[in-house]
């Protein structure tokens, strides 16, 4: 063998050896985080919590919908809801000169259609309850901010107003935002919150779920270590973490990329959501489509990330975002044969459960989707070019994949 014919071989090992040596943490985490077998996709809803009694009619339609559709085992999609148990009580805290907090909770009887209808979603199987504050607000924030912002009063003395019309930086519940940027809550404060939300979900549904989702994705090592010590397990994120508000109320740059069954503190595990899909938002069925295929192609499971305001706005718009889900789902079902649909909580302790059927086995599989991951992750974009892996390597994995 001539030198000359050896030297795309150098080439090549020369960039692996490069990847590695800029890039082998990622590399690892990459081959580590779990591949799946098939298609796996959840509906994530956040919000969802006290509010009037129409809430609890389209809370019905979304279970009738989702238990329409069915994957290859029989299952319905599942729309994991995230909660929030309350909302700052205006009419009482303006009496107050917003000298004290006040709130209004699920456990009030005229909230009670909410909660059945929550209940009946359930026992259906298409919704699966998670954590997202007992509050969509640090209220020591809220009030420090009232007492400045007749904008915020004016929401207060509204009795209709939802939490999604409070200011951004209000909405990251798991910092003090009452002034920006925004500084750290105390650990105390944060575990008697955490608690507090664990005991009012067990009397309002009889246990505190095991998934959290943060607020808006800001929350901290403190956070979570409250979290788990209270039966947390899993924490959705958005494949990023954020730790506070900046002076002008945007998220501070991710403090770290997570990856799908990365450890976080206090034994909790993450789980990705990083598709978002709001129909009120004009995406549409085919976006939902474009994305599965992708996760599809680096075995990840595909979380949409929804919310309430899609269902609960007028009801043509309402209705229109309704249909707009169910055909995303009814045509996933149809693109994807043996696509399986699972809460989020189940996901999580499949991903962590060694000789689950639902994790890809073969070592030639597994590096395969390892090699697809490398391609499609945006931090290795720049150092693949430049080793000219980006060219060699979508070859080599339409090879392995025939073999
Ligand atoms: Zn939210």
């Amino acid at each position: 063998m001539s030198t000359l014919s050896l030297v795309p071989l150098f080439w090549f090992a020369g960039g692996c050896g490069l990847l590695w040596l800029f890039h082998a943490r990622t590399l690892i985490r990459l081959w580590r985080e779990p591949a799946l077998a098939a298609p796996v996709v959840i509906v994530e809803s956040d919000d969802w919590g006290p509010g009037p009694v129409e809430d609890a009619e389209v809370l019905d339609r979304i279970t009738g919908l989702l238990a329409g559709i069915r994957d290859s085992a029989g299952g319905a999609p599942v729309m994991t809801l995230g909660v929030v148990l309350g909302k700052p009580d205006g009419a009482a805290i303006l009496a107050d000169d917003c000298g004290a907090y006040h709130r209004s909770t699920l456990d009030e009887p005229r909230y009670a259609p909410i909660v059945a209808a929550i209940m009946r979603g359930c026992a259906e199987g298409v919704f699966a309850l998670q954590r997202h504050g007992l509050e969509h607000c640090w209220p020591d924030s809220l009030l420090g901010q009232a007492r400045r912002d007749a904008g915020l009063r004016a929401w207060l003395a509204d009795p209709g107003a939802r939490s999604e019309a409070l200011p951004p930086a209000l909405q990251s519940r798991w910092v003090d935002a009452a002034v920006l940027p925004s500084r750290a809550l105390q650990e105390a404060e944060i575990r008697a919150a955490v608690i507090e939300e664990a005991v009012l979900f067990r009397r309002v549904f009889g246990d505190a779920p095991e998934v959290a989702v943060p607020n808006t994705f800001v929350w901290d090592d403190v956070v979570e270590r409250a979290w788990a010590d209270s039966g947390v397990r899993w924490v959705v994120t958005c494949g990023r973490r954020y730790e506070g508000r900046a002076a002008d109320g945007r998220l501070l740059p991710a403090s770290s990329r997570i990856l799908n069954g990365q450890p976080g503190s206090g034994g909790v595990g993450y789980v990705v959501r990083d598709v978002y899909f709001e129909p009120i938002r004009g995406h549409r069925a085919e976006q939902v489509w474009r994305a599965v295929d992708e996760h599809v192609a680096v075995a990840r499971p595909t979380l949409l990330e929804t919310h309430r305001e899609s269902f609960i706005a007028a009801p043509e718009v309402r209705e229109a975002c309704l249909a707009e889900l169910g055909r995303a789902l009814e045509g996933l079902r149809q693109r994807h044969p043996d696509i399986r649909f699972l809460s989020t909580a189940a996901l999580a302790e499949a991903m962590h459960l060694p000789g689950s059927p639902f994790l890809l086995t073969g070592r030639l599989r597994r590096f395969c989707v390892f090699l697809r991951r490398l391609l499609a992750e945006p931090v290795l974009v720049r150092a693949l070019k430049l080793s000219g892996l980006r060219f060699v390597l979508p070859p080599l994995v339409r090879i392995l994949s025939r073999v």
